[in-house]
């Protein structure tokens, strides 16, 4: 799978829909808001938003919620993943979020946005080298 994105219009799609996520996060307790997409193998984009539980531990990120929606219909890989955070810097993958995008795109394109200039364009092997995958699951 390519890293690159389909085109120049699903780079500002995704972007797009990454931010109207956002809208929807349900964050009474951080008040952080987090809006993501992502586009799948099939081209199909896909979004979702942070979701937080009174019991913490229970939240989930915009990302991986994006990520098990395409799942969900049928997707295995990815080719990129937008997050969005409301804020004057970006904000990258949490490190749970970053294991799972290496589940189903390790070559995806990774890209930040926020209300700033700033963006953070990267990949998975620089925001998570030496990652535990499917290979370190063999015993021989
Ligand atoms: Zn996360």
């Amino acid at each position: 799978m390519s890293t690159a994105l389909k085109s120049a219009s699903s780079s500002v799609d995704l972007e797009r829909a990454a931010r109207a996520a956002a809208k929807h996060a349900y964050a009474p307790y951080s008040e952080f808001r987090v809006g993501a997409a992502v586009l799948a193998g099939s081209g199909a984009l896909y979004s979702g938003c942070n979701v937080e539980n009174a019991s913490y531990g229970l939240t989930c990120c915009a990302e991986r919620n994006a990520i098990f929606a395409a799942v969900a219909a049928g997707e295995s890989t990815l080719a990129a993943v937008v997050v969005y955070t409301p804020t004057p810097q970006p904000t990258p993958p949490c490190g749970a979020c970053r294991q799972v995008i290496a589940e189903f795109g390790p070559t995806a394109r990774i890209v930040s946005i926020c209300d700033g200039a700033e963006r953070i364009e990267t990949t998975l092997p620089k925001l998570l080298p030496g990652r535990f995958a499917q290979k370190n699951l063999r015993r021989t």
